[in-house]
């Protein structure tokens, strides 16, 4: 770190141990996170224990798929310098103040969380009525307040999860005194990124591109992606703004090829596959350094475990030193205390 904790804002985020990145986590989070290295203090968390709130029963990928959102977050430009990239479970004290929390906070509180309802109708082929599934946001919380985090980047879906945070500070602050500034959210710009289906870009889906598929991968991909669909034939004029492939153009391309698309688009003087050519041309050459890093992680795994280690090391001295607050502040510090003196 080239700052002192008091010069510049603190951040925490965090990302499940999903395995490999796709697209829409990089343009979702990753780039965001990657530009706010300079002028934060960013905590980056491989959050592996909260998959174990939607996936309990089987636990054996949990370390290998954090280390490949390492190799992807390493390779996308976070700095191990800048930044510390940790390991939520090698970071013991998310788990104590997540007891803590859990003790104060309504059930009236998380069964109210638009997420909650939302996964409880829809996840049907998982068991979701677990104690750990309803307290997941109370796991966020603690995540959150243990560094006493000024700011939390999120998107749009994760907002009332921040308020709750928010919420849950209050209520600890008012009951124990004045430990955990109220984090503020720092929205992460929505591109709106679709799958090579059309729909929103997700491994649920099957309709990723992922960060680190090869050049060969990424044109057979664009050239499956769905178009607009009132362009059947390549005489038919289309609209870059109802295509997929057309919002592709807008996030990766530069601005003359995004004029070029309009206008060819528009008066049909151009083809779908051209065009969709054109977008294979602007993400290969956005992945291209990036595989070009994660190589060097890929054949020496051992380097981004380290660098997970060493920022754990460094997560565990903040959360000690937010413990010693809150266990202070609760009146259950580890020193001795003559009986009748509080
Ligand atoms: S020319 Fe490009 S933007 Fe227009 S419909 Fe075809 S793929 Fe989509």
């Amino acid at each position: 770190m080239t700052a002192s904790p008091k010069t510049r804002k603190r951040v925490l985020s965090g990302m499940r141990p999903t395995g490999k990145l796709h697209l829409g986590n990089y343009v979702g989070a990753l780039q965001n996170w990657v530009g706010m290295q300079d002028q934060y203090e960013c905590y980056f968390c491989v959050v592996d224990w909260h998959a174990l709130t939607t996936d309990d029963a089987d636990t054996s990928r949990v370390k290998e798929n954090s280390l490949e959102v390492a190799f992807d977050w390493l390779a996308a430009g976070l700095d191990p310098e800048k930044s510390v990239l940790f390991l939520q479970s090698h970071v013991p004290a998310h788990a104590e103040l997540h007891l803590l929390l859990s003790m104060i906070t309504p059930l009236g509180w998380l069964e109210r969380v638009p997420t909650y309802k939302e996964q409880r109708e829809n996840i049907k082929d998982k068991d979701l009525g677990t104690y750990g599934f309803l307290g997941y946001p109370v796991l966020q919380a603690a995540d959150i307040l243990i560094y006493k985090a000024d700011c939390v980047p999120v998107g749009e879906d994760q907002v009332a999860h921040v308020e709750l945070t928010r919420e849950i500070a209050r209520r600890f602050n008012g009951f124990y005194g004045q430990v955990f500034p109220e984090p503020q959210t720092l929205l992460t710009p929505a591109a709106k990124l679709p799958g090579t289906d059309g729909r929103k870009m997700s491994k649920s889906y099957g309709n990723t591109i992922m960060l680190a598929d090869p050049e060969p991968v990424v044109r057979q991909k664009l050239k499956t992606m769905v178009t607009d669909p009132a362009r059947v034939r390549r005489t038919d004029p289309g609209n870059p703004d109802v295509c997929p492939v057309g919002d592709l153009h807008k996030i990766f391309s530069s601005k003359e090829t995004i004029a070029k698309v309009d206008t060819g688009c528009r008066s049909a003087g151009i083809g779908c596959i051209e065009c969709k050519s054109w977008a294979a041309d602007a993400l290969v050459q956005l992945l291209n350094p990036i595989q070009e890093r994660r190589k060097k992680f890929e054949t020496n795994p051992r380097l981004a475990w380290d660098i997970l280690e060493a920022g754990s090391e460094r997560a565990r001295k903040t959360t000690g030193e937010t413990m010693k607050d809150v266990r202070a502040s609760m009146g259950m510090s580890l020193e001795y205390e003559a009986p009748g003196k509080s």
